[in-house]
């Protein structure tokens, strides 16, 4: 048999989160593979399944134990791809469904959140090659001492985008309830606009910075390995979405007469660090043992540190304070958030961000702190002036 394209295709939480919605699936699937491709569906817990999951082990303590909690919210995407699987096969299709573990997909022992070292997807190409759909849980995956792991928080694009680089898919095309990739977040930015495409490397960028579309490793396992994506919604066949382009920067950004940003992203959750520290090193090493943070932003002089930290996966927020401040007298906020423009270049030429502070001075807004990379310029400010900041800066979009 002359093996078919592969598609990978997604569906996030809400795209799955009732019966109904999970038999549009179903039979959009079947569609899927009746126009000649093999189809591998990647599912995510219904609704907010995960969640409740969450709250009934921390009714029981505070903080479960990881290996058991990995065993509990592993359970929420095995209950989705099974009624898949039911609601397919009751259309006339054939279709089986796998956990991360029959997948092949093998992780670190790292549990709550797991990094994939390798993916063995044999048993899938097996039953691809038999004519079948294949539906898998994701989220999830068997460490090497055979113990089920999670991915961490919106881990299923992890399994997508790692399962098309296995299976040298042709496209993963990931479903949510958003139409595609915006210029940003339209619930605070009212003139902000869906992207039709960009590359993997900006959406790196926007990701790194706190835009919540597709999880952040996954873009960057998606650049490096080159695999097109797609950021579409379900359940709306009128959704062109955007397209995540599997390459570098674009020549356009460089051809601009002025470069301009691409889009203007906030974290959902920051904390804002600004610390006299007796021994940077030792601060660091502190930094780096605790868990569920990521460092957008940081500077670090012989007794001084300064960072914005991406909060939203940490759990217990009172354990970071009292860990990151050990020993250390400043400031640590988390009643601010970072406005970021982003864009190729912008950071390389001072003009730009001058004139960015200049436009949210002319807002009354005074930024806490400023970072400047390569691709993007980040302003600390305070909750109340994300919604003003974003706006002025997204002005530079289009003049
Ligand atoms: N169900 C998991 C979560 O809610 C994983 C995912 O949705 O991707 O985080
Ligand atoms: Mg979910």
């Amino acid at each position: 048999m002359t093996q078919r394209p592969i598609i990978i295709q997604k569906y996030g939480g809400s795209s799955v989160a009732t019966l109904e919605k999970l038999e549009a699936v179903a039979q959009r699937v079947v569609q899927k593979q009746s126009e000649g491709f093999g189809v591998v569906v990647v599912v995510s817990a219904m609704g907010n399944a995960t969640d409740e999951l969450l709250r009934r082990a921390r009714q029981i303590t505070p903080e479960p134990p990881a290996r058991e909690l990995d065993m509990l919210l592993s359970t929420g995407e095995r209950t989705t791809m099974a009624l898949l699987s039911i609601a397919i096969q009751k259309h006339g299709a054939m279709s089986i469904s796998f956990t991360g573990s029959q997948s092949g997909i093998v992780t670190n022992d790292s549990h709550a959140h797991a990094r994939i070292i390798s993916v063995r997807p044999f048993r899938i190409q097996d039953e691809l090659e038999r004519g079948k759909i294949v539906i898998v849980a994701g989220f999830q995956g068997t460490s090497y001492k055979n113990e089920i792991t999670t991915l961490g928080r919106g881990g299923s694009d992890m399994t997508a985008i790692a399962l098309a680089g296995a299976l040298s898919a042709q496209a993963c095309e990931i479903y949510s309830d958003v139409d595609g990739v915006y210029s940003a977040d339209p619930k605070v930015v009212l003139s902000a606009q869906k992207l039709e495409q960009l590359s993997s490397a900006e959406m790196l960028e926007m990701a790194q910075h706190g835009a919540k579309v597709l999880h952040d490793e996954a873009i960057s396992y998606a650049h490096r390995h080159q695999i097109a994506l797609y950021a579409k919604k379900s359940h709306d066949p009128a959704s062109t979405g955007t397209f995540i382009r599997p390459d570098g920067w674009p020549d356009y950004a460089l051809q601009q007469a002025e470069l301009r940003p691409l889009a203007i992203v906030t974290a959902k959750k920051t904390m804002y660090v600004s610390l006299d520290v007796p021994s940077p090193a030792s601060w660091l090493g502190t930094l780096q043992k605790t868990d569920g943070i990521k460092l957008m932003d940081m500077s670090l002089s012989h007794s001084h540190a300064e960072a914005l930290l991406d909060i939203w996966n940490c759990t217990d927020e009172d354990a970071l304070r009292a860990a990151l401040g050990n020993g250390a007298s400043g400031i640590l906020r988390a009643d601010v958030k970072n406005v970021t423009a982003v864009g190729h270049d912008l950071g390389r030429f001072p003009a730009i961000p001058a004139k960015y502070q200049a436009l949210l001075a002319e807002k009354n807004i005074t930024p806490l702190a400023m970072f400047i990379q390569p691709n993007a310029v980040t302003f600390v400010v305070r909750d109340v002036d994300v919604a003003a900041a974003s706006d002025a800066l997204h002005a530079c979009i289009k003049n």
